[in-house]
């Protein structure tokens, strides 16, 4: 009896394990993430390994933020939603399970009723049925949402709610002018002390209050973390970032308010060591030199991605024009689509151009 019990105990071993490794596919999907161009708005698709879509803000209406006013306000124009669409269709999305509404200004919400028009929408996230900047000129967005909201699927989180996508773990870290308060739990990083909150400097908050309550998410597959902060602003990051850093470290940081001064706390970049960062910037819109710079200097960067080429950058605060999806003299709306693998690693593509980069997994000691 004694000399069978290896041989029956490696037999009990062996056959569930070679079971459920042929029961394994060859290759998992990736999480595909498209960082779409609505000229200095946002809009940004996740397609997750299992499936489920979630898609963050919905660009401009009609034609707003082209280069002149004439072109901004021409007639019969639904310029991002058929950017969203097209996109959608190549990524073989034909349900949405979740729109992220981030806040109610028009350059995210502009697209959310249009949306539910053209495509099934299983859930919509968002702040709350309100905006702070409800006056005559700003509330367009929020009207054409609400009866649309009314028969809809609606959640409204709090931060350290989750939305629930399968396959991914969706955070949220601030909504409604609230910012998370504890460090998130199990995240690489989350409660350390930060020190760049030494020289850390505050900033008056603007005039544009919507922006404020911004759904700012963490998005988190196996290793791999991307923060999207919405229009969020300076004071907000800060919060979340010192004393301690609350949010941990991210592989992907994408800009808060398309790279506009109002934020870009360098305490909350720095801090949350992304290697790649992308900018929802438009040709005029954000994509500030002074952003920009704290960007490019924020320890373990390793490339900075933008969605245009920006104006006021000039020659010295822009990346390298591989790094530029649009560069703006004949502006097709190019967009930036991103792989990111189950061990961590991932490709970043420009689509203007068909460069490629791939990013390896980092070390566990890193
Ligand atoms: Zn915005």
């Amino acid at each position: 009896m004694r000399e069978r019990l290896p041989l029956l105990v490696a037999m009990v071993l062996f056959v569930p394990f070679s079971f459920v490794r042929a029961q394994q596919p060859a290759q998992k999907k990736p999480l595909d993430i498209y960082f779409l161009d609505t000229e200095g708005g946002q809009a940004t698709l996740f397609v997750s390994p299992s499936g489920q879509s979630m898609l963050v803000d919905t660009g401009f209406p009609g034609n707003q933020g082209a280069a002149t006013p004439a072109e901004s306000n021409a007639p019969g124009v639904t310029r991002d939603a058929d950017r969203i669409m097209a996109v959608l269709k190549l990524a073989n999305v034909g349900v949405l399970d979740y729109v992220v509404i981030t806040h109610f200004h028009g350059d995210h919400a502009g697209n959310a009723a249009e949306l539910a028009h053209r495509i099934p929408i299983r859930h919509f996230v968002d702040h709350g049925p309100y905006t702070v900047e409800m006056q005559a000129g700003r509330d367009a967005p929020i009207l054409s949402y609400l009866p649309i909201r009314e028969h809809a699927h609606v959640t409204v989180p709090k931060p350290g709610d989750r939305i629930p996508v399968e396959g991914l773990d969706v955070q949220v870290v601030s909504s409604a002018g609230e910012v998370l308060k504890e460090p998130m739990a199990g995240a690489p990083g989350a409660g350390a002390p930060n020190p760049f909150c030494r020289d850390a400097k505050l900033k008056e908050q603007d005039a544009t209050p919507e922006n404020f309550e911004s759904v700012g998410i963490v998005v988190r597959y196996g290793s791999f973390r991307l923060v999207d902060l919405g229009d969020l602003t300076w004071n907000q990051e800060h919060a979340l970032a010192c004393p301690n850093n609350l949010v941990g470290t991210m592989t992907v940081f994408h800009t808060t308010r398309h790279g506009d001064p109002h934020s870009g706390a360098p305490q909350f970049m720095d801090a949350i060591r992304a290697r790649v960062a992308v900018m929802n910037n438009g040709e005029r819109k954000g994509g500030s030199p002074e952003y920009w710079q704290s960007v490019h200097e924020a320890p373990s960067l390793e490339d900075f991605w933008q969605i245009h080429r920006s104006a006021a950058g000039g020659a010295d605060h822009n990346s390298a024009e591989q790094f530029l999806a649009n560069i703006n003299e004949t502006d097709h709306g190019h967009y930036i689509k991103m792989s990111v693998r189950a061990d961590g690693s991932f490709t970043m593509t420009n689509e203007r151009t068909g460069f490629t980069k791939e990013y390896p997994a980092r070390g566990k000691a890193q």
